[in-house]
């Protein structure tokens, strides 16, 4: 199948304009004739859920929470990135663009970061309008600093709630349209499938997830809104619910799933402290700004921090990476922290951690600045430690955190199944290989606040709106009795293994070998031994209670049986891109200083995966990438 990017003509700082300038309109007196389904409410669905409610859609948006606002954004820490040069230290929206591409290691499509880097601006804009509290300088103008992968201050933030303040702005949006009536929220609902009819998207089928009711939902238009699938791995920074169950049923539907092994390792997380552990915290990139990560010189070296003198203490990313010390990108920054730890020269009681110290950051700025600047991050570290950050260094190591891949969407954001459009998270588009800290949220609001509400008006331009008894038809039917002969099955198998135990197993295996290295060998590995347990889950899984009531093992179960077959496509995935990229790191393919070797002739495509009955079976397709505007080099960050 030909993958068609929509990509406009013209030149790049053009093609956003030209889209806008051309795209079809839906007359304002007819927009209040279609229901937009906006599944998900997080920094994407949120924003976008409001906006198409301001437009006159009809809107229904879903959540698992018992309120949108309780988003997995909410969590985001650092902040958000934005073009607008107020540091006045060379920024641009060029620049922006080729270091976002430069940081995706050259694996994402050109157009659509360009339109990202455009309309960072005018998020800005949008949050301050709102209110968004983005920390400012003494002069009144917002405050910018640093993360990885650039060499000017462009992150936004609000201390290190970011997310939440965000999120606070899109909500109190989508608050304005609930009380005018023309968003209708339904929380603590779990999308368990897509409806597909006359060949497009027409509705869902969701759990009501406190007495396991199951409710049909036409649209006229779907929006998958339900971030990443970073809980692949068991331990990860994501927030407990997050999970891919809409985007899998979605691809089971028809929908590609694109680069399922571009995940991101972050490299400044609190470190895993034993088997109990359920979750892990992340350690902002903000932190990289002031501490300095290090690591003893000396192999086995287990005196305090604080008893190694400077001269016995190897900087080593300052060491080989000058030109952007302790702000590499997270991939750079996590294998190289890999690399110290495999060497013998971790530290703290498993030796699975470097240090992150502020201590020259708090000689040269004073403590209260560092304060001001990471209080609440500092709080956070202590408590869960016990370790004060502020007179000893921070022990840091990398976890899962985010997920470039997702389902395939064209420029318009539209999936593979006309009228099911994905945005944020979830979909696969703007960062490549590897995310940029910041880049996440900008990219979940230019989709949800900028982009959807003219590609939407686009598709549904012209066409007839559903009636709600489309809910009474055959597609409606099949969709919703499949999910629940599948809830049935689960809780029919009364074994003996929980589905934590499970996950955990799991989790091993994705984080051994498809986590931060990755070799052939290990991959079929992976893939037979998650097959396996897939086998095993099918048979001997527990789940107590019943579906009547709230029931989180069942929750948990139908999502770990979906990445339970995603994580042997994202092993399939990594097996058959035969190059380092990103936060794909293939050893066979690294350079003798270790450094990640591209092969751009044979892999510089999207890999979209088609669903074929067995995970072994996804067939896959190719979208070619075109580099007119940034050439495609050796990363360097030296
Ligand atoms: C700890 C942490 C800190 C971060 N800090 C930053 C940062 O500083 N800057 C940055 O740019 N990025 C950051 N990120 C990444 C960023 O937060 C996320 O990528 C982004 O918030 C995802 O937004 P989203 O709207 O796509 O999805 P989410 O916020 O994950 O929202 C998903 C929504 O979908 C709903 N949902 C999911 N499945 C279903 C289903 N089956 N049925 C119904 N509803 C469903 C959920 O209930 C939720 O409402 C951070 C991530 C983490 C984990």
């Amino acid at each position: 199948m030909l993958l068609d990017s929509k990509v406009p003509d013209g030149p790049i700082a053009d093609k956003w304009d030209h889209y806008r300038d051309t795209a079809k309109l839906v007359n304002p007196a007819n927009k209040r004739k279609y229901t937009v389904l906006v599944v998900g409410t997080g920094l994407a669905g949120g924003s976008a859920a409001a906006t198409l409610a301001e437009l006159g859609y009809n809107v229904k948006s879903f959540c698992i929470q018992d309120s949108p606002r309780r988003a997995h954004s909410i969590a985001a820490q650092g902040g958000i990135n934005a073009a607008k040069n107020y540091p006045n230290d060379g920024d641009s929206v060029w620049r922006l663009f080729h270091d976002t591409v430069k940081g995706g290691d050259y694996r994402s499509r050109e157009a659509n970061v360009y339109r990202l880097a455009q309309i960072s601006n005018n998020i800005i804009d949008q949050c301050v309008a709102q209110g968004v509290p983005f920390a400012r300088e003494y002069g009144g103008l917002l405050d910018n600093r640093s993360f990885g992968g650039a060499q000017v201050s462009r992150t936004f933030y609000s201390r290190g709630q970011t997310g939440q303040q965000l999120l606070l702005g899109a909500y109190q949006a989508m608050c304005r349209q609930i009380e005018a009536g023309k968003i209708e929220v339904f929380s603590r609902r779990e999308m368990l499938d897509l409806v597909i009819s006359e060949s497009r998207a027409q509705g869902i089928v969701t759990r009501n997830l406190v007495n396991g009711e199951m409710e049909r939902h036409v649209g006229d238009a779907v929006l998958l809104c339900t971030g990443g699938y970073g809980n692949v791995y068991y331990l990860s920074t994501n927030a407990k619910n997050t999970n891919v169950t809409a985007a899998w049923r979605c691809y089971k539907r028809g929908a590609f799933f694109a680069n399922p092994c571009f995940t991101q390792i972050h490299p400044t997380c609190i470190p895993v402290s034993g088997d109990y552990q359920s979750k892990l915290t992340l350690m902002s990139e903000s932190l990289r700004n002031d501490g300095r990560v290090w690591v003893p010189l000396n192999k086995g070296d287990r005196r305090r921090p604080e008893d190694i003198p400077e001269a016995e203490r190897d900087y080593y990313l300052e060491r080989r990476y000058p030109s952007f010390g302790n702000l590499v990108p997270r991939d750079v920054a996590s294998r190289a922290a890999k690399k110290e730890t495999d060497a013998g020269r971790g530290v703290g009681e498993t030796q699975l951690a470097v240090y992150l110290d502020f201590g020259d950051a708090i000689n040269r700025l004073g403590r209260d600045r560092i304060e001001e600047r990471y209080g609440n991050l500092f709080e956070m570290y202590q408590r869960i430690t016990a370790e004060d950050p502020y007179r000893v260094p921070m022990r840091i190591f990398p976890a899962s955190h985010y997920t470039m891949g997702g389902l395939w969407v064209d420029y318009e954001l539209q999936s593979t199944v006309p009228g099911l459009f994905v945005l944020g998270e979830a979909n696969f588009s703007d960062h490549g290989a590897n995310r940029l800290g910041a880049s996440a949220l900008m990219q979940g609001l230019a989709d949800g606040y900028f982009v959807i509400p003219y590609t939407l008006g686009g598709y549904l331009a012209g066409l007839e709106p559903l009636s709600n008894t489309a809910r009474d038809g055959e597609a409606f039917r099949i969709a919703e009795g499949d999910a629940r002969e599948r809830i049935q099955a689960m809780l029919d198998i009364k074994g003996s293994r929980t589905v934590m135990d499970f996950h955990r197993s799991l989790g091993r295996i994705m984080w051994d070998y498809v986590g931060m290295a990755r070799t052939a060998e290990g991959l079929k590995t992976a893939i037979s031994e998650i097959g396996s347990l897939r086998k095993s889950f099918w048979n001997d899984l527990v789940v107590p209670g019943e579906n009547s009531t709230m029931n989180k093992s069942l929750e948990y179960a139908g999502r770990l049986a979906d990445f339970l077959e995603l994580g042997e496509l994202m092993a399939r995935d990594a097996l058959e891109r035969a190059e380092s990229c990103g936060g794909h790191f293939r050893e066979e393919y690294s350079s003798p200083e270790g450094e990640a070797v591209r092969r751009d002739d044979e892999f510089s495509f999207v890999a979209a995966w088609q669903y074929n009955t067995r995970p072994s079976d996804a067939i896959l397709h190719k979208e070619n990438l075109e580099f007119d505007n940034v050439k495609l080099t050796t990363r360097s960050y030296k």
